[in-house]
């Protein structure tokens, strides 16, 4: 079924996801493994599930978006090439653009991908690459197409018109060490890729206990860190490293949470006539209309993040439960408006997404403990390009 892309929510432009059969790739690391992912259904429920909507209705965040064309992430917890899933990806991507709505394709490749690219239209494309050395990935991700048949893949979708970012994620220095990293972005250059997104590896301990001895076995040298909140020094210093690559290279290098305006998110602005607003459209704002310093108020947040989102209430509860459960609690509401949830993302720092969990804001401090409120509730933030170094200025 085609359902709420909440986790992401604020992070990537795109508000619905379909993920089909289990996945067969199989990666060590794989989050949709360890949350226990059955599978989210096949082309005849999919089928029904678009033909209810588009003539009554149903879920209301499904319906909104799907009848207002926004596109639909395949796949967030399998991979649409994967086995069993290419022939219902196909058909899927048929139906939906027969009813305008576009698709946002997110694969590491295989059978099926070529045919897709050659027939759909224009879109975006993220695919992963955690590795540049075919043998470090036969460890980590035995089951997955080839990096050469991933480069083909790239190549070929850039020719078709279509805009690829390259998911580094996992992003861990000992799978793409120095000399693989910088060969890879002189070939993502050399290619045309639109931009790199890294993240760190995050697998949480209950994610952990879920995995099989085999996963466990192949990750042996990271688990340590992929349960902790802190992120590794040598992670740190190895994503300024291939920073430092992409921008010798003119290729965006973009990684989640960063401190620094984006153009990440223009692929999706051009090829998509509706995409969400995501956080860091307010960052870049800031930008380029902050001076260092300076206080920062939430009517700028609401007018930039406004821009696009849609007014009315949603089922908003379902992502604060998602992202953080002591937000989504028993006793929040279940519907609100955008407008509502923004005023979370501005001072409620428990949300990953919260602005003063990005060095570029911080609360205007009163004194060690404590931070400026207006009389109608809202904290006032204050802007630095340099980075503040918590959430009290
Ligand atoms: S390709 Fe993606 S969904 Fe499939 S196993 Fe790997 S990480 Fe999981």
């Amino acid at each position: 079924m085609i359902e709420e892309y909440y986790g992401e929510l604020f992070l990537m432009p795109i508000p619905l996801e379909f993920s089909g059969n289990r996945c067969s790739y199989q990666c060590s690391y794989c989050f949709a493994s360890g949350n226990r992912f059955k599978g989210g259904g096949d082309y005849a429920s999919v089928l029904r599930q678009i033909e209810r909507v588009f003539n009554k209705g149903s879920n209301p965040w499904v319906t909104y978006f799907l009848r207002n064309k926004y596109p639909v992430c395949l796949s967030n917890r399998t991979d649409p090439f994967s086995l069993g899933n290419t022939r219902t990806t196909i058909q899927l991507i048929r139906l939906l653009s027969s009813r305008g709505v576009p698709v946002f394709v997110q694969t590491k490749g295989g059978d099926g991908a070529f045919e897709v690219a050659d027939s759909m239209s224009p879109s975006v494309w993220y695919v992963s690459m955690s590795f540049f050395d075919n043998r470090k990935r036969c460890k980590i991700e035995p089951n997955t197409p080839s990096i050469e048949s991933r480069k083909e893949l790239i190549a070929h979708l850039i020719h078709k018109g279509h805009k690829v970012l390259i998911g580094m994620n996992p992003m861990v220095p000992d799978w793409i060490p120095e000399s693989d990293a910088r060969a890879l972005v002189d070939w993502a250059a050399s290619v045309g890729v639109s931009g790199i997104i890294s993240a760190r590896l995050h697998l949480s301990a209950e994610q952990q206990k879920r995995m099989t001895v085999a996963s466990r076995s192949a990750l042996s040298g990271v688990l340590p860190w992929a349960g902790k909140r802190t992120v590794p020094s040598d992670v740190v210093n190895h994503d300024r490293y291939i920073r430092s690559l992409c921008q010798d290279e003119g290729v965006e290098y973009f990684s989640i949470g960063q401190p620094w305006p984006t153009k990440i998110y223009e692929p999706f602005r051009e090829l998509y006539p509706k995409t969400l607003s995501v956080v860091h459209d307010f960052i870049n704002w800031a930008w380029n209309n902050k001076e260092d310093g300076e206080e920062v108020h939430f009517e700028e947040f609401e007018k930039v993040m406004m821009e696009r989102l849609p007014g009315g209430l949603f089922e908003l509860r379902s992502h604060l439960c998602k992202v953080c459960r002591v937000l989504g609690a028993k006793g929040t509401p279940d519907y609100w408006s955008f407008r509502d949830m923004l005023k979370i993302l501005w001072q409620e720092w428990k949300h990953p997404w919260c602005l003063v969990r990005n060095q570029n804001f911080a609360f205007d401090s009163l004194d060690e403990e404590s931070y400026r409120i207006r009389e109608d509730g809202y904290a006032v933030l204050r802007f630095s390009r340099a980075g503040f170094e918590g959430p009290c200025s």
